[in-house]
């Protein structure tokens, strides 16, 4: 595909039967960070199928594609996306339970997925009570709290792959670690998650996630946009330093600004938005960071947020922040 040959691509993808579609879609309200350019083509689809027509379309045609969820582990490019950004959300959302067995489809809400649960009587799903974002996100990212993982319930993953077959995935095949799957970085689209939880006491069960959630607000900035934790633990620095939070604030960071952006004045893992915060003022604050602590500490601080670039491609956001910082000193 060249970029002559993109827009006419797109306008034919846009007349199949997809679901929810929209040309020039600005970005920011689908990321917690609200920032970002525009996506030439947005689709939100209503089933499996509309996700496999859209997988099997843009690989033939080689057109950049981005999947997201509710955006609230991502950092888009000002530049926004040259191509398609799928979204899987509300109306791909449905839970049912059934014995010890939950399945969640990709665009459940997962503080929703977390109660329902607890209505059931299942355990197994209290630190993820304060996750706002959706099951397929929190499965790509074996996102979880208090040292756990949603892989530690997951059964097995059903995806869309790259040619538009739909695929299980069991518990081993998706290789669950530290806020890592195998399935990042392979274009599949999770659909829907089977999940086994055992039985526990209602009670006790809604008990800790009032606890987990009243932390939350005390501990996290709530009213600032932001994305979560920005960067990594790791056992070693853990060990030595602390955590990251912990040797940011240690260093002095706090309230560090470049743009509208800044380190959160209440919790130093978070950067949070001022208002109209570029996405190269938060690479900036990561790359500046990264210096600082690598200097004091001579830690490699790295991301869980990732960074999407225009061509659609999906990284950790430091190694796009080492990069900008590079072309920044050479320019
Ligand atoms: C206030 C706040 C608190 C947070 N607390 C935590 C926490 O305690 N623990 C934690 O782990 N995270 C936390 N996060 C980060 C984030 O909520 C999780 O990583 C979440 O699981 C991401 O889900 P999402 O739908 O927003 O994914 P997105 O941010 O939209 O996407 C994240 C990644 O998953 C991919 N993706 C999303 N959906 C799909 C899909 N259906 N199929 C294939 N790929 C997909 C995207 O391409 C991207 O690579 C927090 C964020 C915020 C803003």
């Amino acid at each position: 595909m060249t970029t002559e040959q993109l827009p006419h691509l797109l306008q034919n993808l846009a007349k199949m039967n997809l679901g929810r579609v929209a040309f020039d879609e600005r970005l920011s309200p689908y990321n917690s960070w609200k920032l970002g350019g525009t996506a030439d083509l947005f689709i939100e689809p209503e089933n499996s199928s509309q996700v496999a027509e859209v997988c099997r379309y843009v690989v033939a045609h080689e057109i950049p594609l981005v999947v997201i969820g509710q955006g609230t582990n991502l950092l888009f490019d000002d530049a926004g996306v040259r191509g398609v950004v799928l979204r899987i959300g509300e109306k791909m959302a449905d839970i049912t339970i059934s014995g010890n067995t939950i399945i969640a489809a990709g665009g459940a809400w997962v503080p929703s997925l977390s109660r329902q649960s607890m209505r059931a009587g299942l355990s197994g799903l209290e630190h993820c009570i304060g996750i706002p974002g959706t099951v397929g996100g929190l499965v790509m990212m074996n996102g979880g709290s208090q040292h756990h993982g949603i892989g530690e319930n997951v059964v097995n993953v059903t995806v869309v792959d790259q040619r538009g077959s739909i695929r299980q995935l069991t518990q081993s095949e998706c290789q669950f670690s530290y806020r890592y799957s195998a399935l990042q970085g392979t274009g599949c689209v999770v659909t829907s998650v089977e999940l086994s939880c055992p039985r526990g006491d209602k009670r006790e069960i809604r008990l800790q996630m009032l606890a987990d959630l009243k932390n939350r607000r005390h501990k996290f900035p709530r009213k600032q946009p932001n994305c979560g934790s920005v960067f990594l633990s790791n056992a070693e620095m853990h060990a030595t330093v602390g955590p990251p939070g912990k040797i940011i604030e240690s260093a002095g960071l706090k309230g560090l600004r470049i743009g509208q952006a800044e380190i959160s004045r209440q919790h130093a893992n978070f950067i949070v938005n001022l208002g109209g915060a570029k996405s190269s003022d938060v690479l900036a604050l990561i790359a500046s960071v990264r210096q600082v602590i690598w200097e004091k500490l001579g830690f490699n601080l790295c991301c869980e947020v990732r960074y999407v670039s225009p061509q659609g491609a999906i990284m950790a956001a430091h190694i796009k922040a080492d990069e900008f910082q590079e072309n920044k000193s050479s320019s």
